[in-house]
């Protein structure tokens, strides 16, 4: 096998930001699932790790050469409560390496034993939510959303106790970095100033090196930070997805997806959609989360004051500096909100197949939109599906979702009124008008049920034909005509109802 070729810029220049450590050996290791297309986008012997040597890698029975496990600390707001200490306690970075682009990747293990950060966990993993993870990011990167993805799960060979006994697994996860919000609020809480201002440092040479030498980095990093954010829950809401659990430590810097845990698609539009069995207030409900993250943001800005007060004339921060600091993270906060709404009602402009010559229009239409779906309990993904088929000619399939409505009627004719004054404005051809549609509103996402099928039979039977069927839908979130029509169905009703997603991963 050719090496993993590692270069780990987070050992080698944040020395005070991890615990070295190793990860724990699994008995009898057995693969479930192995990335070939991402092993090759990141320029790996793709061949030679879909092998026992790479099984074993995946394991943590072997450490490559070159890596350097480690756990990260980091810190987070919980459903709204500060805990000062989390850090990796189930999981070792083994390093990074620089993919075929250029870009620079971490390569992580997760359940691969506790580590001192670990508290009272057991530091392992179950073959479902890992095998959720790996679901879920292929979903997610199919559908274009910014998104950490699986390279592999290999089964433990050892069960793991949550409400009942378990098959254990590891997860090697790939992500553009894993520093989060909660990376700096560790250091900000403990007053390690100049370890924080060396993560915040290390965070924008990773990912907004232009910021390097600006005078007004850290409200650079901020800022850039935000408008990540607000873009990607924006593609999030647009898609009907609930993160679940979108504390602090799980909102990354870098604005991708990570922690796939009590996650969910809606069925039938609702904004106050919660399927987490912990999620009692409805803190990360649907509609809450672009609240949420502005919320979080206000946690790194808070995070991020120390270094923005300091002017550098000492190390004594003093009120007035602090004054200031507030004044200039106060209007990236507030600028929040309006990049989040730019980002989202761009998103529903092209869901509805209209050019940028009618944005004015989109609020107005994608409200009342949203409104008839929400009083029809009409599935949201089939919803938006089948307004491609209207602006193809044919109304039906859209007509038969909805109980024979006027308000429907008026609406499509306001809808098409719209469409044909911006097709004849814009120029667009009505192919490629119908080409974005179909790219925007995707014929299958990781529906729940679905999931829950597939993870039951690696489970319980471990038979992993679902996962793997239920993968190839989700590789081709627009093909709905053929084998993987099944997958684009929704859930029966029953289902929905009564589904609950756990934390328990
Ligand atoms: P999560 O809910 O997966 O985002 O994890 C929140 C925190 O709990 C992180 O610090 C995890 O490392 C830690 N954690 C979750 N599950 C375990 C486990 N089974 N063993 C050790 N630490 C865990
Ligand atoms: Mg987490």
């Amino acid at each position: 096998m050719t090496p993993i070729g590692f270069d780990n810029s987070y050992a080698r220049d944040l020395p005070d930001a991890y615990v070295a450590w190793q990860p724990s050996a699994a008995p009898a290791p057995r693969p479930l699932f192995f990335n070939r297309a991402l092993a090759d986008e990141l320029g790996l012997d793709a061949q030679g790790l879909d092998s026992l040597e790479g099984v074993s890698i995946f394991a943590g029975n072997t450490v490559p050469p070159g890596a350097q496990p480690l756990a990260q600390a980091y810190a987070g707001h919980q459903f709204g409560g500060f805990s000062p200490q989390l850090g990796d306690g189930r999981a070792v970075l083994l390093g990074e390496i620089v993919d075929r682009s250029g870009r620079r990747r971490d390569l992580m293990l997760k359940g691969s034993g506790r580590t001192p950060f670990a508290r009272s966990g057991d530091g392992k993993a179950a073959v479902g939510p890992m095998l959720r993870e790996a679901l879920l990011g292929e979903s997610m990167h199919a559908l274009g959303v910014p998104t950490s993805r699986a390279l592999a799960v290999v089964a433990t060979g050892e069960p793991v106790q949550r409400e009942r006994r378990l098959p254990g697994a590891v997860l090697t996860r790939v992500a553009a970095s894993h520093l989060r919000v909660g990376t700096l609020q560790f250091f900000a809480a403990r007053g390690q100033i100049d370890t924080l201002r060396q993560v915040a440092d290390y965070a924008i040479a990773r990912h907004d090196p232009a910021l390097l030498g600006d005078p007004d980095c850290y409200v650079g990093l901020l800022r850039a930070v935000a408008q990540r954010q607000a873009a990607l829950v924006a593609q999030w809401m647009n898609l009907g997805f609930i993160h679940g659990v979108m504390n602090t430590d799980n909102m990354t810097l870098s604005g991708e997806t990570i922690d796939y845990g009590p996650c969910a698609f809606i069925e039938a539009y609702d904004p106050h959609a919660v399927f987490s069995s912990i999620d009692e207030a409805g803190r990360y409900a649907f509609g809450n989360q672009p609240a949420i993250a502005r919320w979080n943001l206000a946690r790194l800005a808070e995070a991020l004051l120390p270094l923005i007060a300091d002017d550098g004339d000492g190390d004594h921060v003093r009120h007035n500096d602090a004054k200031a600091a507030i004044d200039r993270v106060m209007p990236v906060i507030d600028a929040f909100t309006s990049w989040y709404d730019a980002h989202w009602r761009a998103g529903q402009r092209v869901k509805l197949g209209l050019s940028q010559s009618v944005a004015a229009e989109v609020a107005g239409l994608a409200d009342d939109w949203l409104e008839l779906l929400h009083a029809h309990v009409v599935d949201f993904t089939l919803g938006w599906r089948r307004l491609v088929n209207a602006a193809a000619g044919d109304e039906a399939p859209l007509r038969s979702l909805f109980a024979n409505t006027p308000a429907l009627a008026s609406w499509l004719a306001r809808w098409r009124a719209l469409s044909e004054h911006d097709l004849a404005a814009s120029g667009l051809s009505p192919a490629e008008r119908i080409r974005r549609m179909r790219v925007a509103n995707p014929a299958i996402i990781a529906r729940n049920h679905q999931v829950e099928r597939a993870l039951a039979a690696a489970t319980d039977a471990a038979d992993l034909a679902p996962f793997e069927r239920l993968l190839a839908a989700l590789r081709h979130p627009d093909d709905e005509a053929g084998e993987f029509a099944a997958f684009a169905e929704p859930a029966p009703r029953s289902f929905t109802a009564t589904y609950r997603t756990f934390c328990g991963t």
